[in-house]
Formats: structure tokens, C-alpha cells, sequence
């Protein structure tokens, strides 16, 4: 079985690894954190309650299989404010359970964006390791100190024109990690088995040599 999965809070350099590898390796990239996205997107846009459980589940229920391929490469989700609602709305034991049959059905069956198969599959998100592929061969979780995920976030926002205060973007991670670690299903943690990696002082190019060097061990 070859599968990825990688974890760890935002801004740790997840996705920048996750398509970097799916590229070196021939395999499929999923980003899971577009899929809770998606859903507060969907909710907040049309007027809904982001904390009522049945809305949620139901726009969840609403997501084919293509829509949910087709959020992977949505830039509008990718705001602080939809990050927030997917947080929210990533609580609800019912959303996960409808989104993690997806995800089971892309790690098992990868295809490339072509449609023809791929080597294997990547999956970042934050319950890869630990729920939603347990027998990954590799699994990491990435971390990094709040401030400099704050800063790296915070510089990716101002690049996109969005005017932004530091001491805002720093509290919603706080805040965020603090729901995505304390959540009673699927809570952000390590797999026992997961590699651990603080990439803090690390530049993406560091990470990536670390990384590929495990995951040749590893994947045949
Ligand atoms: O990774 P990203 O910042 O896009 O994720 C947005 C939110 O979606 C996270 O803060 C988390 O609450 C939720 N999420 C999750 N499980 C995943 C991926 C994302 O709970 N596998």
C-alpha cells in the first residue's frame, strides 16, 4: 500500500511537501483541509449558521466526488476566515465521517489529475496518520512555533494583496490549532509511528531532502 500521510497544524509546510513529493514520486496529492474548507465556504456564502451541525452535514452530503477534486485547486477557500469556519465544521463527528470515505476511496484508488493511476497516494491534512489511513507505510507530522507559522502565513496573505494585521494572523492559529488539538474526534496528534518534524529553522528545500530520503527507505 502506498500511501503518505502527512499531518501537522497550518502553515508547517504540509502542502509545499505533499505536491513537491507527489510530483518527484509519481503519486496523487490530496489536500484534505480544501474539503472542510469547501463546506464552510458553501455554508458562510449562502447566508448559513457555520455551528449548525445539520446544515454542515448536509452540504457535506451534497459534495460528489468531482466537486471535492475540483476544491483542490479553489483559491477562494483558502482565507483565513474559511479556515476558521473549517475548523468548526471539521468538529462535527457526522462531517468527517461523510468526507472520510472519500478520502479512503482516493488513498486506495490514486489517479493522476489525467485520470490514469498513479504510484501511490499522498494525503495532507490533520487524522491521516492516526484515522483515515492507520497503515500509511510513512507517515509525518510536521510542526512548527507559532510565530513563525504566523509569519510565513502572513507574508503568503499579504503576496495575495489581502491586508492583513500580524497579531490577528497569529491569534487564529492559536485559536485554531487549540480547536483542531482539543476536538473530541479525529483530534490533531502524532501517529505513534509518525516521523516528527519541526520545520521552525528549516527551509522547504531542507525538508524536502529529509523527507525524500525517508520515503525511498520506506516505498519501493
Ligand atoms: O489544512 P487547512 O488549514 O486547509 O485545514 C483547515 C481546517 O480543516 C483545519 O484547521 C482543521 O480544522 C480541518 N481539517 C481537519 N482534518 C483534516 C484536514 C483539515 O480537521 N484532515
Amino acid at each position: 500500500m502506498n500511501i503518505i500521510a502527512i499531518d501537522g497544524s497550518s502553515a508547517t509546510g504540509k502542502g509545499t511537501l505533499g505536491k513537491r513529493l507527489a510530483q518527484a514520486i509519481d503519486f496523487s496529492y490530496l489536500d484534505t483541509g480544501a474539503l472542510y474548507r469547501g463546506i464552510a465556504y458553501e455554508i458562510i456564502n449562502n447566508g448559513g449558521d457555520i455551528h449548525d451541525e445539520a446544515t454542515a452535514v448536509s452540504v457535506a452530503k451534497g459534495l460528489s466526488g468531482a466537486k471535492m477534486m475540483a476544491l483542490q485547486n479553489e483559491s477562494v477557500i483558502r482565507t483565513e476566515e474559511y479556515g476558521r469556519g473549517a475548523s468548526f465544521v471539521a468538529a462535527i463527528p457526522a462531517v468527517r465521517q461523510v468526507l472520510l470515505d472519500f478520502q479512503r476511496r482516493f488513498s486506495e484508488n490514486p489517479v493522476m489529475a489525467d485520470g490514469t493511476p498513479a504510484k501511490g497516494a499522498i494525503l495532507d491534512g490533520r487524522d491521516i496518520g492516526t484515522v483515515v489511513c492507520p497503515e500509511a507505510p510513512v507517515k509525518l507530522f510536521l510542526t512548527a512555533r507559532p510565530e513563525i507559522r504566523a509569519e510565513r502565513r502572513f507574508k503568503e496573505l499579504q503576496l495575495k494583496g489581502l491586508c492583513v494585521i500580524y497579531e490577528d494572523v497569529l491569534s487564529d492559529i492559536q485559536s485554531r490549532d487549540k480547536r483542531d488539538k482539543e476536538r473530541t474526534t479525529s483530534p490533531l496528534k502524532p501517529a505513534e509511528d509518525a516521523l516528527i518534524l519541526d520545520t521552525s529553522d528549516l527551509t522547504a528545500d531542507d525538508v524536502y531532502a529529509q523527507v525524500i530520503r525517508y520515503v525511498n527507505e520506506r516505498i519501493k
